[in-house]
């Protein structure tokens, strides 16, 4: 007996990819593209990276409209800076109530629909891609799911809730982008490089109902979030001690391509959103004042979208976030043009 009621069986990715396939000369500007960003990790390109978008993909219309907002700003900055633009359409929920995101909701007031869900993020990367040239970051929240956005995809991070998953780690193994390890919740340094070591390494493991062997992925790296203590209480974990504490942790465990990406908001903002430009000055300061924080630091995670803040599911304010509050556009491009003047 299992209260669980199987509704339908869902095409595979390979299906799905047959159904909404990407044109040939996207493949291969993403390819290029991957290369840059991968020469970003392994230090042969000192550009900054900035994965920045909304906390979720709620609507295509307005994330469209962002992302072509941002492939503007990218032209403007690209010698010193690559721009990911954040699509993320699985949202992990503290207590699993609220929106998951487009895959389980494509429309965030209806019902959960997973196989219309599917569709719309699939059509909504490839849109991203194809009409911007921009490559694109999602959360990795469903490991087994990943491969219906594998051929679209330039970066994933394992979120906070999930870094300490073993399925989510041998997963990141067999990867060839860059995927961002976030500190867990209660934010131990040693549980978020145990899972980069994991990512890096070779396996034997279960997936999709098969027996498949990694390669290990060389571009798993950090990302710091903050971190809740256990009242509650949000705590930073961006100043200059925390990415120096983490670089010498980090530097004890012979990792490849030692790498911390600064999610600005989160417990890092403690949701104050428009803390997010103070936060990325300051990590600038603290790379301006250390080499090997600037060589470690290799970019920022920014919640960003078209207005300010947030609202609940429903409010029906184009470009405001139904999920974490989001810095407004015009702040955000003012943001990317201060960042680029500082490196
Ligand atoms: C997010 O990036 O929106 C997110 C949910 O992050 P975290 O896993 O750090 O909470
Ligand atoms: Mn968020």
């Amino acid at each position: 007996m299992m209260n669980m009621e199987f509704i339908r069986k869902l095409p595979i990715p390979q299906e799905i990819k047959k159904e909404f396939p990407i044109s040939e000369e996207v493949r291969l500007m993403k390819a290029e593209k991957d290369k840059e960003i991968a020469d970003i990790f392994t230090g042969k390109s000192d550009k900054f990276l900035l994965v920045i978008g909304p906390c979720s993909a709620d609507r295509e219309d307005a994330v469209m409209d962002y992302i072509t907002r941002l492939a503007r700003v990218q032209e403007k900055v690209k010698d010193k800076i690559f721009i990911i633009p954040r699509i993320y359409t699985n949202k992990p929920r503290t207590t699993g109530q609220g929106y998951k995101g487009m895959i389980h909701q494509p429309d965030p007031t209806k019902a959960e629909d997973m196989l219309e869900g599917i569709i719309a993020i699939r059509k909504l990367h490839t849109r991203a891609i194809t009409e911007t040239g921009l490559v694109c970051a999602d959360e990795m929240l469903y490991p087994e799911n990943h491969r219906y956005l594998s051929d679209l995809l330039s970066y994933v991070a394992i979120g906070a809730r999930s870094v300490e998953d073993q399925q989510h780690r041998l997963t990141a193994s067999g990867l060839s982008i860059p995927v961002g390890m976030k500190n867990p919740t209660g934010g131990d340094y040693s549980v978020m490089l145990n899972s980069i070591i994991a990512a890096q390494s070779q396996h034997t493991f279960l997936y999709r109902g098969w027996e498949v062997r990694s390669q290990g992925n060389p571009l798993a790296h950090a990302i710091l979030r903050g971190y809740v203590d256990k009242r509650g209480v949000s705590h930073p974990n961006y100043h200059y001690e925390d990415l120096e504490l983490l670089f010498n942790m980090y530097s004890e465990k012979g990792l490849e391509n030692m790498a911390v990406i600064v999610d600005t908001n989160h417990c890092n903002s403690g949701k104050k959103y428009l803390e997010q430009i103070r936060i990325c000055n300051e990590v600038l300061h603290s790379c301006r004042h250390s080499e090997d924080i600037r060589g470690f630091v290799k970019g920022f995670m920014i919640e960003s979208y078209i207005e300010d803040g947030a609202q609940k599911v429903g409010g029906g304010v184009y470009g405001k976030s139904i999920t974490d509050p989001c810095l407004g556009w015009e702040k955000s491009e003012q943001l990317i043009y201060q960042i680029a003047d500082q490196l």
